[in-house]
């Protein structure tokens, strides 16, 4: 008889969790997965795939009006709110339902509610003891509002996809990817829209051009975007929120989303019982095979704030599973990973940024090019692409591509595998472009402006 119920017992059926189950399941192991809140976890439900769709969405307002330009008359566009989230939700609904599909379909016992740990084996749900071999953490993150007077009138993005209207203003704080595209789906789709960061350019760690083309292109736009702002505090009066913000204005919305950073979810899921390791923010601590200190204990995702990135859950869920049941030892890698921020415009980014690339003693040469889209000289819409290869002056390799501009996330993604593969400039030099389109700037920039 089996020494344990299961051979891996997966906490959250999210990217990571999924992937990580299916895989193991796939090998011959017995798996089990406990999920707490929804099938496919946050990038199914309140993330990556809702944010998408209200990306589109948010496009057409825009697309209505540049048609003009190539001579169509489009009458008196009007949004329905609510026929956008109840289609939103129908897709997401069908999401749930593949995933459970799936893993069913691969053998794995899906079970619905909390699950807390015990031991470095055993695992309840429901007042239910089940003991595996292997225990994986794959919980995920969740959005965290700063403590501030009436900070409990603010929304999260949590909240922001099933919202019953669509504001009519509203005030975004923070500036990181999540609050950027929120800022660009509420515009679009209509919304008088604040953008607050209280640093002095918001995506940090981006690349310099990328930040300042794209603050420069949401301006151009409409968006109220204010760096070095940030909220004192929030009353409410009726529907109306009146936020008192850091100079001393009182700026009035209907929403106030906070998109200040996400924490690790790994309270009240009894990590302290096994003696599971926690870093300050409470990510679990793990090694490269996402081993915690626990030999039994694993951990992947966003729960151990490595890199919060669907893809690279995923790839950590699959490192583990071949690891364990497929004697595949496998350390996911970090390098050229490529991301996308599907801002109005969006960016797309893979490898070191220019700055990044100084600091580790790289000497390099910039390219870089900005131009008006071909599609804008009929549009007459003032707005500018910018791409940027910042390359190894000694091995002539392309340590990093850059761009603000539409489908950049669809571009940059190819430019990922050559840069792994250890691309040089001369080869992008060689390559031959797809004319007319953007993506052909990145093989014909020839003059260094750095
Ligand atoms: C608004 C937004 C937009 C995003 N956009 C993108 C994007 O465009 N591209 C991208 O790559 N990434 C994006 N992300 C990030 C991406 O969603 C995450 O990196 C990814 O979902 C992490 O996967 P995970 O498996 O670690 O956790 P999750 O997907 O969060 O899954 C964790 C699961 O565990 C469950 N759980 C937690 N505790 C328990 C418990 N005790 N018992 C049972 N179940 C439990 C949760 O309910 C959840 O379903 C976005 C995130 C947000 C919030």
């Amino acid at each position: 008889m089996a020494q344990y119920d299961y051979d891996l017992f997966t906490i959250g059926a999210g990217s990571g969790g999924v992937r990580a189950s299916r895989m193991s399941a796939s090998f011959g192991a017995r798996v089990a997965v406990a999920e707490e809140r929804y099938l496919g976890g946050t990038c199914v439900n309140v993330g990556c795939i809702p944010k998408k769709l209200l990306v589109y969405a948010a496009h057409y307002g825009e697309d209505f009006a540049d048609a003009a330009g190539f001579g169509w008359t489009v009458e008196d566009p009007r949004l329905d709110w609510t026929k956008l989230i109840a289609n939103k939700d129908k897709e997401i609904k069908r999401l749930n339902g593949v995933y459970r599909t799936i893993l069913g379909d691969s053998g794995v016992k899906i079970l619905d509610g909390h699950a807390e740990i015990l031991d470095p084996h055993t695992v309840t749900l429901d007042g239910k003891k089940m003991t595996a071999k292997y225990i994986l953490v794959a919980v995920g993150g969740w959005p965290v509002v700063p403590k501030l007077p009436g900070s409990e009138h603010a929304i999260t993005s949590n909240e922001a996809f099933y919202l019953a209207s669509l504001p009519k203003r509203v005030i975004i704080v923070g500036g990181g990817y999540i609050g950027v595209e929120f800022a660009g789906i509420f515009h679009g789709l209509g919304a008088h829209t604040i953008q607050l960061y209280r640093g002095k350019s918001f995506l940090r760690g981006f690349d310099d051009d990328i930040r300042t083309t794209l603050a420069a292109e949401m301006l151009k736009r409409g968006i109220d975007l204010r760096f070095e702002a940030d909220i004192r505090r929030i009353d409410k009066d009726g529907e109306i929120l009146h936020a008192t913000l850091t100079d001393g204005s009182v700026v009035e919305s209907e929403q106030i989303l906070y998109a200040t950073g996400r924490l690790p979810k790994t309270d009240n899921l009894g990590l302290e019982n096994a003696g599971v390791g926690l870093s300050e923010i409470g990510a679990v601590v793990v090694d490269e095979y996402s081993q915690s200190n626990v030999e039994s204990i694993y951990a992947i995702g966003d729960c151990t704030d490595r890199m919060m990135l669907t893809p690279v859950a995923i790839a950590e869920g699959m490192a583990v599973a071949n690891m364990l049941f497929n004697n595949k030892p496998t350390r996911p890698r970090y390098l050229n990973v490529p991301t996308a921020v599907f801002s109005a415009p969006n960016c797309g980014t893979v490898g070191l940024t220019e700055a990044e690339a100084r600091e580790r003693n790289f000497k390099v040469d910039i390219y870089r090019t900005f131009y008006k889209p071909l599609r804008h000289t009929l549009t007459g819409r003032d707005e500018r692409t910018m791409m940027k290869l910042v390359v190894d002056q000694t091995t002539d390799k392309v340590l990093g591509c850059h761009m603000v501009g539409p489908d950049a996330g669809e571009i940059v993604q190819g430019l990922a595998i050559a840069l792994n593969c250890g691309a040089t400039k001369t080869q992008f030099d060689a390559t031959i472009g797809i004319h007319p389109t953007a993506a052909e700037e990145f093989v014909t920039m020839r003059s260094k402006v750095a």
